[in-house]
């Protein structure tokens, strides 16, 4: 007892206290205090700092448009960062920030991450679906930023500290032949990546398909996709079998199916790559088609990797308690930020399911961090999505994560470590949206989802 008393003492003095208050008394102070006035929350002995705006920023740094949200408080130079990008409906975003989010945070401690987040969610009265969950994510993230600053620690301290030193990283290695796709693995190898995804011809192989029936008939947009589901399943063996003649087990190879298949081609090709050893098959088949996993997992060990078409944290649920998947594919700045993304990785634990947050270059940088905060804190981390980032990025983004032989270091700054040149940022106005990349069709012109 004697020994306990002066540690109590010490850190009490540390959060700011004083010695003043007995060592006895720290519990029915807050007690007392919120019992009297719940909004009159305090940290460190001052008033916790309000939320005074909430805004958007729209910005294309790197022809691709981002959409950040800036939460500022009532505290000098205190202020957080998000990631609210959803690219392909960028202004919708905005308008939700702007003229829902913004008025609705007003006057708010920004202390409460739970309870702003639940309020938000629930404020549209109809709820979790993109767009509203884009902003939402973007607010997390930024409330998550402010935390860090005011505690004087990154984010992942936050979460728990770290569980590796750095994080597993996976790029891209893509190409139009299959010598293409070899000679960008042996490069990527020679960067220091451990695991790498590899694609022919893009999603789909749609570059092996050519002059389709439905163009020859003037049907659909020349600029349309087309895939050639036969010519996708052999390329994508193809690919795998050639990786492993030249480099052996030498790395992890990942591969994106992008929903593309029916459901039973879908099976075929992920039992004849099984040999193979993938690290994992992404998305092999739509949201729509989530009953199909049950009838694929009896059938192949190959791993899989789904989710990042998920809306609602609440999607998965079942997925992880009947085993369907092994890796969570959240798309954090998409799903809601930290907060939801926190709770579905510790489900995941429980179940065995590990994380590999979606991490392509319609995430900002600021989200970028956001996965990478988390990465480092949870167990169960699986490996972390992520670009080369153009030197552009870091100008904008000053504190973006940095990529050294096949692992992601953050910034060690207090929050999660990022900041934004909003003037640099107006340099880089918004980008007209292309739809073509969703633009996808069989031979006789039958939309496939993308
Ligand atoms: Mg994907």
């Amino acid at each position: 007892m004697n020994n306990q008393q002066p540690n109590r003492r010490a850190l009490l003095k540390v959060l700011g206290f004083g010695t003043a208050i007995s060592a006895t008394g720290i519990g029915t102070a807050f007690a007392s205090k919120s019992a009297a006035d719940p909004t009159s929350h305090q940290v460190n002995g001052s008033p916790a700092p309000k939320i005074t705006k909430v805004r958007s920023i729209l910005t294309a740094p790197y022809g691709t448009n981002l959409v950040i949200v800036k939460v500022e408080t009532d505290q000098d130079g205190l202020y957080g960062i998000g990631c609210a990008t959803f690219t392909q409906r960028a202004h919708t975003v905005v308008s939700a920030i702007d003229e829902y989010i913004n008025p609705f945070c007003q006057g708010k401690s920004v202390s409460n991450i739970e309870d702003i987040w639940q309020t938000a969610y629930q404020s549209s009265y109809w709820r979790n679906g993109p767009v509203l969950n884009n902003a939402l994510s973007g607010l997390d993230q930024a409330l998550w930023d402010i935390k860090g600053k005011m505690a004087n620690m990154p984010v992942y301290e936050l979460l728990g500290g770290k569980v590796r030193f750095a994080v597993d990283a996976y790029g891209h290695a893509s190409g139009k032949s299959v010598e293409e796709v070899l000679d960008n693995i042996e490069r990527f190898k020679d960067w220091g990546y451990k695991n790498i995804r590899i694609q022919l011809g893009g999603y789909g192989s749609t570059h092996l398909s050519k002059n389709p029936a439905y163009q020859e008939a003037g049907f659909g947009l020349a600029s349309d996709n087309t895939i050639n589901p036969i010519a996708y399943k052999n390329g994508t063996i193809e690919i795998f079998k050639k990786a492993r003649e030249r480099f052996g087990n030498d790395v992890e190879l990942l591969h994106d199916m992008h929903e593309r298949l029916q459901p039973m081609d879908a099976i075929d090709l992920l039992k004849r790559v099984e040999e193979y050893r993938p690290f994992f098959m992404e998305d092999p088949l739509s949201p729509e088609n989530i009953g199909w996993f049950h009838q694929l997992r009896q059938q192949t060990s190959t791993p899989i990797a789904m989710g990042e078409l998920f809306n609602s944290p609440h999607e998965w649920l079942n997925p992880m308690s009947e085993r369907l998947f092994d890796f969570i594919r959240i798309h954090i700045s998409q799903i809601g930020g930290i907060t939801p993304a926190m709770k579905v990785a510790r489900l995941g634990e429980w179940f065995n399911v590990r994380t590999a947050w979606h991490g392509p270059g319609d995430t900002s940088p600021v989200g970028h961090a956001a996965n990478c905060h988390i990465d480092l804190a949870v167990w169960n981390f699986g490996v972390q999505e992520i670009i080369r980032f153009k030197e552009v990025a870091h100008e904008v983004f000053p504190g973006t994560p940095v990529i050294k032989d096949g692992f992601i270091h953050v910034n060690e700054a207090p929050g999660l470590g990022i900041d934004i040149n909003e003037s640099l940022a107006k340099k880089y106005p918004p980008v007209v949206y292309n739809y073509n990349w969703t633009q996808l069709r069989t031979n006789s012109g039958t939309p496939v989802r993308p």
